[in-house]
């Protein structure tokens, strides 16, 4: 099964991703998650990836493509993937589209995390992520642990994300509704599309997506 979990940055996508990879038994495939490991590597293409990230911009579709191909083809991937964060522009859609279909496979399922944006900006500015596995905590709703060890890795590496300030989530939320959303008009009339209620605690919404993906 392929999944795209949808919505603004910080509706919960990692999260939930995360939550699913056992019951759905398929990877998360994060573009964030992966372009932080990059960063953190030190690489050239990191590099490249910092300018975009840090203004809270979208890393132009040509990267993105090239690591996220080199992604799918990983044999973790070959029954489904569940991806998040990605595609974030309509000419990505169009190449994951391409990229799925050349191994008889389709996006099975759209789901949307609807959260308003003043409940986003408390999720994102309290939120610290683990710069080796991705795991992401919420300082009031899921602390890091206090030792500051990741509890899913244990690497010392649980930051608070440069670019998770309330000024650069606006302008994400922003790039979201004019580059993202379209995506949705794209997927529509395939009828995979599923729009959930991202407010709850964590657990309720895993509830609910796997009631829309039940639903599939
Ligand atoms: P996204 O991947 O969509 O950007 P995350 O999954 O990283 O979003 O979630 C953003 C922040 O909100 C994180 O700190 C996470 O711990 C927290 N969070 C996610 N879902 C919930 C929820 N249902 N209730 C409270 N906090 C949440
Ligand atoms: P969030 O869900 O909070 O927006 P992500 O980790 O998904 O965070 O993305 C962080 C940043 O990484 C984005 O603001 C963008 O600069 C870059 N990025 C991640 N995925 C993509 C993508 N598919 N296309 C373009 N840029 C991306
Ligand atoms: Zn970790």
């Amino acid at each position: 099964m392929d999944v795209i979990l949808f919505g603004p940055p910080g509706a919960g996508k990692g999260t939930q991703a995360k939550l699913l990879v056992e019951t759905l038994a398929i990877p998360q495939i994060s573009t964030g998650d992966m372009m932080r490991a990059e960063r953190a590597s030190g690489s050239a293409l990191g590099k490249k990836f910092d300018e975009y990230m840090n203004q809270g911009l979208l890393v132009p579709d040509d990267l993105v493509l090239e690591l996220f191909a080199q992604r799918l083809r990983r044999p973790d991937a070959a029954e489904g993937a569940i991806f998040d964060g990605f595609p974030r522009t309509v000419p990505q859609a169009e190449a994951l589209d391409a990229k799925l279909g050349e191994l008889g496979r389709r996006v099975d399922r759209v789901i949307v995390l609807e959260v308003p944006l003043d409940l986003i900006i408390e999720r994102v500015t309290g939120r610290r992520v683990c710069l080796s596995c991705g795991q992401t905590y919420h300082v009031r709703y899921s602390p890091p642990p206090p030792s500051g060890e990741c509890s899913s890795c244990g690497a010392n590496d649980v930051v608070q994300r440069a670019d998770d300030t309330e000024e650069k989530v606006r302008t994400r939320d922003a790039g979201y509704h004019r580059e993202t959303l379209p995506i949705l008009a794209h997927y529509e009339p395939t009828g995979v599309v599923a729009k959930i209620d991202g407010v709850g605690t964590i657990e309720e919404i895993t509830a609910r997506v796997l009631g829309a993906l039940q639903r599939s």
